[in-house]
């Protein structure tokens, strides 16, 4: 159901049960990189450096990213954690792919908010949830959250769970994007479509 998501789905108007059914690479992608929105990702997007990786690692694996995200306009987990890998041979796969998914993560909820802001500045417009898998790795936050959350929100509630939830589980982290509850999350923002905003999709 999600295999061709860019093109089966209009932006973000995803819908659907949730769960393990969505590509990890479903998972980050999206159509929301466009130029004026990687122009503001370039300020907005802070990184330490990453992981068993030196500042020079780090600085290539973030280059790549930006690189993919100016051709194409998408990020690709699969692509980004085999990049880390081809960067940092040390690397096992665990290390990569938690870099790549927090990473990508992070761009993607800041890219996702401010496309979203463009039709929906007070994020009241349309709801909003985190859609992700539920299974013995999802976090007692994200459960939480999942039960909170129901059939969606607007934005300014759903962060504001969030917030709550992670004051609550992950006192020291700090946010560092929109929608972010923790690191190596395997969960991202989706806007629902009110029914009848794109006919039979609703
Ligand atoms: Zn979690």
């Amino acid at each position: 159901m999600f295999s061709n998501e860019s093109e089966a789905f209009p932006p973000y108007a995803l819908q659907g049960p949730l769960g393990g059914s969505l590509s990890k690479d479903a998972l980050f992608g999206g159509p929301a990189f466009t130029p004026d929105i990687v122009m503001i990702l370039r300020q907005r997007y802070t990184y330490g450096q990453f992981e068993n990786c030196t500042k020079e690692h780090t600085q290539r694996i973030v280059d790549h990213i930006f690189e993919e995200m100016n051709a194409i306009g998408d990020i690709s987990f699969t692509r980004t954690t085999n990049f880390i890998m081809e960067v940092n041979p040390d690397l096992d796969v665990a290390s990569a792919e938690r870099i790549a998914r927090t990473e990508l993560g992070v761009l993607m909820k800041i890219a996702s908010d401010l496309d979203w802001a463009k039709d929906d500045p007070t994020g009241t417009r349309y709801k909003y949830k985190m859609l992700g898998p539920s299974d013995n790795r999802t976090c007692d936050a994200h459960l939480i959250l999942e039960q909170w959350q129901g059939e969606g929100k607007s934005k300014p509630e759903l962060i504001a769970m969030i917030d709550e939830l992670r004051r609550r589980y992950f006192p020291k982290m700090e946010p560092r994007s929109p929608f972010f509850l923790h690191p190596n999350e395997r969960h991202r923002p989706v806007r629902h479509i009110r029914s009848g905003e794109y006919g039979d999709w609703g």
